[in-house]
């Protein structure tokens, strides 16, 4: 086991000082599968005042649980052993106690792979088989899985995580619990559901966990779950609207989560538009614009950030949208949203064609990549897509006898949407020209 220097250093300070301590959950379930740990988590059986005691700079939150986060190289969160009372509530637990036993304290996390803990002077603590689960690639509660989903519903959706992080497979009871309990998510606070949702979303097994568990994903997303099964009747498509939903997520890069997210809600507005044509043919005409407006809902009640969930609501209601294929409408469209959410638009227009019917993903992306090299052609011109960017101002329009405020700015716009068309060039000349016309209009 590699440590962490700033975690062999708490571990260290804390044995130094008689308590016995050890590096938990997480960073020992990375470590041995030979990963990266996100964060070092340790435990002690040192109470909060006596942890507290041991370090020059600490930060205090979680104290009531007896946390202690020790403010060093990176930071490490250290707890006091403990169990956990009954949970009465299905979301917190009734007590907690300390406890100077690391095994107590293991048999109240989640998973058998987050329930080890490693110090130098025991090596690895692992009551629940953890290692062996962790090398088949087994996916098992610490307990009974539907006592401990029932606890905590939010370890329903943990458990997503993991095997969408890890391609783990949950083990039969643990899978069923997980679809028997998915419903007490409901009751799981919001902002906890969006963070693992997220996690859940950035996995690189994402297509497996989505597939294998819509129950529990229409749990915490109730808006998608007329996706599920929904036949399209279109040539475009070999799947239905949800295991569309769910390849096209898996198509996007695991670290745009924005896009994933987006890729996720896309097409929620088809099941309330479909139409069969004459032919016999589904039509969803209207989909991303009634998309857009079911995604902003479940946004706002996920509590997702502003910009997220305007980001997200934008490219779901374009989605569908061709991309400009002329000069002037790709400056139009830099223009309305920015460089960055273009190309985003373009992630998710890549991985939305790529998860149709062969034939119809072949043309889509050779569209797409056309609309990709147009757009570099015009950024390469670094055309204005702004009115600030204008070789002319507010200054200049004053001189010309224009007072600030509205008629300024609707001059300003005028300017620039010639300019974005391509009928008036970038110049002060030519733009001094057409201000004293519009002036006068
Ligand atoms: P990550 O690498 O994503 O941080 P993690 O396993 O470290 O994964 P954390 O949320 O940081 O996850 O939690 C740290 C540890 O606390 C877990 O490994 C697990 O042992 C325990 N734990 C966290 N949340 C719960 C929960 N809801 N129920 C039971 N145990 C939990
Ligand atoms: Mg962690």
């Amino acid at each position: 086991m590699k440590l962490d220097p700033s975690a062999k250093y708490v571990l260290d300070r804390l044995r130094g000082a008689g308590f016995p301590a050890w590096a938990v959950g997480g960073c020992v379930r990375d470590s041995l599968l030979g990963a990266e740990p996100a964060d070092w988590d340790v435990c002690t059986a040192a109470l909060p005042e006596q942890t507290a005691a041991l370090f020059e700079r600490v930060a205090r939150t979680g104290e009531k649980h007896g946390t202690v986060t020790a403010l060093l190289d990176r930071p490490i969160e250290i707890t006091t052993l403990r169990t956990e009372g009954a949970y009465l509530d299905r979301r917190r637990p009734s007590g907690v106690s300390f406890t100077g036993d690391i095994r107590a304290d293991l048999a109240r996390r989640d998973f058998t792979i987050n329930a080890m803990a490693w110090s130098p002077e025991d090596g690895l603590v692992d009551p629940f088989g953890g290692r062996d689960d962790l090398a088949a690639g087994v996916l098992r509660c610490v307990g009974v899985p539907k006592e401990r989903f029932s606890e905590d519903a939010l370890r329903i959706l943990r458990a997503l995580r993991f095997i969408s992080r890890l391609g783990f497979e949950a083990e039969p009871e643990t899978d069923r619990a997980m679809r028997e309990c998915a419903p007490y998510l409901k009751e799981i606070s919001v902002e906890r559901v969006y963070s693992e949702l997220l996690g859940v979303l950035r996995g690189k097994h994402v297509d497996a966990a989505l597939l294998g568990y819509p129950e529990v994903v229409t749990a915490a997303v109730p808006e998608l779950a007329p996706t599920v099964g929904f036949a399209q009747h279109s040539p475009h498509h070999i799947y239905d609207v949800w295991e569309h939903t769910v390849r096209a997520v898996a198509a996007a890069p695991e670290d745009e989560a924005a896009v994933r997210l987006t890729l996720l809600l896309h097409d929620m507005g088809k099941p309330s538009k479909y139409r069969m044509d004459e032919t016999g043919r589904g039509r969803f005409r209207g989909h991303g614009a009634a998309g857009a407006e079911m995604a902003e809902a479940c946004l706002r009640r996920l509590k997702t950030d502003r910009e997220t969930r305007e980001e997200v609501t934008t490219l779901v209601k374009i989605h569908d949208e061709p991309l400009p294929d002329t000069e002037a409408g790709m400056r139009r469209l830099l223009a309305k949203l920015g460089e960055r959410q273009v190309r985003m638009l373009i992630e998710v227009k890549r991985a939305d064609g790529s998860a149709r019917a062969p034939a119809s993903a072949e043309s889509r992306l050779q569209r797409l990549s056309e609309g990709e090299a147009l757009l570099e052609r015009v950024l390469a011109q670094k055309p204005p897509l702004t009115a600030a960017e204008l070789k002319i101002g507010g200054a200049e329009l004053m001189e010309l006898g224009v007072p600030s405020g509205p008629e300024m700015g609707r001059i300003l716009e005028a300017l620039l949407g010639e300019t974005l068309d391509g009928t008036l060039k970038n110049e002060r000349g030519p733009l001094l020209a057409r201000a004293r016309e519009l002036i006068n209009e």
